[in-house]
Formats: structure tokens, sequence, C-alpha cells
């Protein structure tokens, strides 16, 4: 034998007001359906003048406020790094070590935009031509997005004057001993060069690694690092694999002896799709999910007008509710609503009817997002009733 659906009830109600109810439903790794209008809406962003979003943290906007509010030197203390002229500057020759912010972050978005003096030679080797980088998470566990004066290294400069010869996985926009820059956008000394980088760390549970990270470059507005997965931490010579780390770390700026100039630095933190545990078939936790359809299901089901049981929209509404959550009380009463709605239409005239067409159609649509996604039997007593209504009518 069948088993009997909860009351006849039957899927769903598919109006174009009622937003699960349209798309599929949500499922064990889902809180959400399709096209789900019940789902948060995303925060309002502005972008300024100088392109800067309103949620980002600007880490410097060119005052020496800012230079000293938010960074530090690697060695303790105040950032020693030159400010003036709207910019912070390494200098040629080691010493002033690397600068790094006080905050910490992880995943984010970056701009930033640096500059290699116009004059720029190699101070020894072509890893001395205005090498600095973008480590982000900090050096001692981070990943470093290459920043050196490539202009002349580009095989198009070859056999002409200028030319450097380099490792192109230690140029710039490189990720530094992994993997070069897919073209080089790179503009001559003295222009001011852009990074826009999007970053998220090893994703682990324990010391088993779930994701390996990436980082993704836009270069002068071209991407040359396409989602770059990781294969270690950033490292000279050897291969450094990955390993587990703190989830937050500074972002710092590499002194490596050469001058290089930095300006318009601003950071948005974002979130890692593996930290989605309630929409993702990827890393959704089921009982996390569930919770979250429980508590839509409850919200939604405190505004239904529960003192006019018979009518369509509270069929409707009530179909909705149990997309979310087929808890007893829901059933219960969209059991109560469907046999008092269905009590109405048998108690109408023909010409109630047909003026009821609308209404049971957007009830049968409901029903049949819920039938198609095995949320109610396809021949559920209330389906039936509704469906050979329909079918005798000639509705469609
Ligand atoms: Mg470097």
């Amino acid at each position: 034998m069948k088993k009997t659906m909860v009351a006849g009830i039957v899927s769903l109600a598919a109006a174009p007001l009622l937003a699960g109810l349209y798309g599929d439903t949500p499922d064990e790794k889902h809180a959400w359906a399709v096209h789900d209008w019940n789902r948060p809406k995303p925060a309002k962003v502005e972008v300024d003048a100088k392109g800067v979003p309103s949620d980002a943290i600007v880490l410097f906007d060119g005052t020496k406020e800012s230079f000293e509010q938010n960074w530090q030197s690697d060695k303790g203390g105040a950032p020693t790094w030159k400010c003036e002229g709207g910019m912070f500057s390494s200098k040629e020759g080691w010493g002033l070590g690397s600068v790094r912010t006080k905050a910490e972050f992880g995943d984010c978005q970056l701009h930033i935009e640096y500059m290699h003096p116009a004059d720029t030679k190699s101070l020894g080797g072509p890893q001395m031509r205005g090498n600095s980088g973008v480590f982000l998470m900090g050096p001692q566990y981070g990943y470093e997005v290459q920043v050196l004066e490539s202009y002349y290294t580009s095989r198009e400069m070859e056999g002409k004057d200028g030319y450097v010869d380099n490792y192109t996985d230690g140029q710039a926009g490189s990720v530094y001993a992994e993997n070069p820059p897919m073209v080089n956008p790179q503009r001559k000394p003295g222009e001011w060069q852009v990074y826009d980088i999007v970053f998220h760390q090893p994703v682990w549970e324990g010391d088993r690694l779930l994701h390996p990270g990436s980082i993704t470059v836009f270069f002068n507005g071209v991407l040359v690092q396409d989602h770059w997965e990781m294969e270690g931490q950033t490292t000279h010579c050897k291969r450094r694999p990955l390993k587990p780390h703190p989830k937050k770390g500074p972002l710092t700026l590499q002194d490596h002896g050469c001058p290089v100039n930095f300006r318009n630095i601003w950071i948005r933190e974002i979130p890692s799709r593996w930290d989605n545990k309630t929409h993702s078939a990827m890393s959704a936790d089921t009982a996390e999910v569930m919770k979250l359809r429980r508590e839509t299901a409850e919200k939604l089901f405190a505004k239904v007008d529960m003192a006019k049981p018979g009518s369509a929209k509270t069929v409707q509404a009530l179909l909705e509710v149990v997309s979310y959550s087929k808890d007893a009380k829901y059933l219960d009463a969209l059991k109560a609503s469907c046999d008092a709605y269905k009590a109405s239409l048998e108690g109408m005239d023909d010409a109630a009817l047909n003026g009821a067409k609308g209404d049971v159609n957007n009830v049968w649509k409901a029903l049949d997002v819920l039938r198609r996604n095995k949320v109610f039997e396809e021949d559920c007593p209330f389906c039936k009733f509704i469906k050979d209504l329909r079918e005798k009518k000639g509705w469609k």
C-alpha cells in the first residue's frame, strides 16, 4: 500500500507571489529553493569616485595618518618606509624591513597600486630590479604575488635595448616560485601598476587538505592568474608544501632592497565558499540546512492568514511553508486548509467556479512544484481533486 500523504496534501503553490514555489524546492544541501524569493538579499555596496567600495577597509589613502594608522614595521613599531606625496616607499639597500598591516586578514579582495621609479635599474641581477611583493597572510606562512620591474622582461623585448632575462615564476604578477602570469601587462617604470587580487586560503579539516585555496590576479585590468590553486607556501628555490596555519595573517609588503612606491590600497574580507554550511552541494551541513529551513518555515507560517483557511492564498502559503519543513503542525494546518478550500470549491455554482479559475490554476502550479520535487506524492487526494477539476473544466 502506498504511504498516505499527510492529509491529502499536495504540492505547492506556485503562484509568482510565493517565493519558494517556483523553482526546485530546498533539499538536504540547499536551504533555499531555486529562484527563492525568501533567500536573503545581498547588502548594498556603493563605490566612490576613486573606485573604493563602501565595505572596503582602506589601508592607505595617501595620507601619512593613514599609513601610520594601518601599517607597522615587521620588526615591530612604526613603519620605517618613507611616506610622502600620496605614496609610501621602500628604498635601495636592505635594512628597512618589510611593512605589514596591523590588522590581519584571511580570504580577501585586495586592490593595490605600485610604481617603480622611472630610472629603475638592476641592483644586482633581475630579481633586484624593483623587487617587492604582496604577501597575502604575511611572509611566515603566506603567499606572494610578486612585485618586480618586468616591463623589460617580456619576450617581445628580447634583443632590444633594456631587455632583461629572468625566471618567469619570479616576474611581476607571478605567484612567486609557482606560476608565471599568463601574459605580461606591466607598464614602463614611472607608470602606476594595479593589482586586483582575489585570495582564498587553503581549507583544512585537521591535517586533511580539503582545498588548496586560490589566487586570482588582475594586473592592470588583465587577468594573469586565473584562480591559481596553490601548491605550497611561498618559497625560494625549494618547494614548500602547504600546511595548516592560522586563519588570519597580516598583509605584508616585502622589502627586497629595491625602491618601490605604493598607493591606493584597500581590502575587502570575503567569505570562503567552504564556510557555507547552509547552501552548497560542496560544503553544506545537513543539520545546519534543516535548521535554517525550519526557521524559514516558522517565519512564513507566522504570516499565514489562518482566519481564512479555505482561501487559495492560504493553501498556497501553507504549501510554501511545507516546502521548507514538513513538521506535523504545518502539515496539519495544510490539510485543514486544503479540506476547507476543496469544500469551498465544491459549494460553488458554475459561474463562481469559473471565476475561481485563476486561483485554482495557481494552486495547481504550486502543487506541481511539490510533486515534481517529491515533497508530495503524485496522487495525493487534494492533488487529484484539483487535477480532476482542471481537466473537467478544460483549464490550462
Ligand atoms: Mg618579491
